[in-house]
């Protein structure tokens, strides 16, 4: 038998670090959306009690650094499950981009196992599973649009933003989400993005709200340590995208356009000097 299962990127609306928690993590405030970009994964039972993980992507780990196989182990040990899994990731995603490529496939790997497995495991604990694997890992298994805030894990549901289309560019720089964080001060943030203020465009339905409300307080690490993301940025916004932001702790940049028309001439100008660019609807 054979389960397959979507694993979709995630965007950041708004990215708010509130400060540093004693245990190392930042307090956080961040309005996430999925949107249609997704690694696909297969995944088949085994007689024997092994995990093997394999990929067309040449530039991912396929031991246990990757997070879809920590995912398995952690569900097999927790559940007691003695058969094995052969997980096959076809990956679209970006990898170390902010687009939490990694973190959707261990929640994709998380659902896709309940159901081969039939375990019968609740929303509510694969989120908390989730939550050892990754701070995004618990949006990733439920998706939609939410706020998420302490760690990233703890999740309220949001109605879906507008529709609109998303342009996704990531130039071909590896950015450490570690290292952004370290660099972080919280008090050289000269504004921070507001996560009512989101909340409420969205509950609005209203796009140029949206656009308005787009914020993420990382960009200042990320524009500092790689200033062509900064330049990458301003460029789609005068390529015509309606709200620019950088995504996570990048470096991926997405415009947010909502007339079609406009999408094909801002896709175009950006692959001028940008091989990974992505045109793709809001997951609604
Ligand atoms: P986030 O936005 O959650 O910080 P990201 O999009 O910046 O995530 P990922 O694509 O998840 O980053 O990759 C981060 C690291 O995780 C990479 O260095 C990669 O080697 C490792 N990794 C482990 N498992 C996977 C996986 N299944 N897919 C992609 N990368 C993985």
């Amino acid at each position: 038998m054979k389960i397959y299962e979507k694993a979709p990127a995630k965007i950041n609306l708004m990215l708010d670090v509130l400060h540093k928690r004693p245990d190392g993590f930042h307090e956080v405030e961040m309005v996430m959306t999925m949107v249609d970009l997704a690694d696909r994964l297969e995944m088949s039972a085994l007689p024997r009690d092994t995990i093997i993980i394999s990929s067309q992507a040449g530039y991912i780990p396929l031991d246990e650094k990757n997070l879809a196989f920590q995912a398995a182990r952690l569900i097999k040990e927790r559940y007691n499950v003695r058969s094995g899994v052969y997980i096959h990731l076809d990956k679209h995603i970006p990898v170390a981009a902010g687009l939490a490529g990694g973190s959707s496939d261990a929640a994709a790997t998380l659902r896709g196992l309940n159901r081969l497995w039939n375990l019968g495991i609740s929303n509510e604990e694969l989120c908390s599973l989730g939550a050892e694997l990754g701070s995004d890992v618990p949006f990733c298994v439920t998706g939609g649009t939410a706020l998420a805030t302490g760690r990233g894990e703890v999740l309220t549901p949001l109605d879906n933003p507008p529709q609109c289309w998303a342009i996704l560019a990531k130039l071909p720089i590896n950015v450490s989400t570690a290292e952004v964080y370290g660099k972080f001060r919280v008090d050289r943030v000269k504004q921070h993005p507001s996560a009512k203020g989101m909340i409420q465009a969205i509950s609005r339905q209203s796009f140029g709200e949206v656009c308005q409300e787009l914020g993420n307080v990382l960009e200042g690490v990320t524009f500092q340590l790689h200033p062509e993301v900064q330049q990458l940025k301003e460029t789609m916004g005068r390529l015509g995208a309606d709200g620019v932001l950088m995504s996570g702790s990048g470096p991926t940049v997405f415009g947010l356009v909502s007339k079609e028309a406009k999408v094909a001439r801002i896709y175009n100008g950006l692959r001028g000097f940008c091989k990974e660019v992505y045109a793709v609807r809001l997951l609604t």
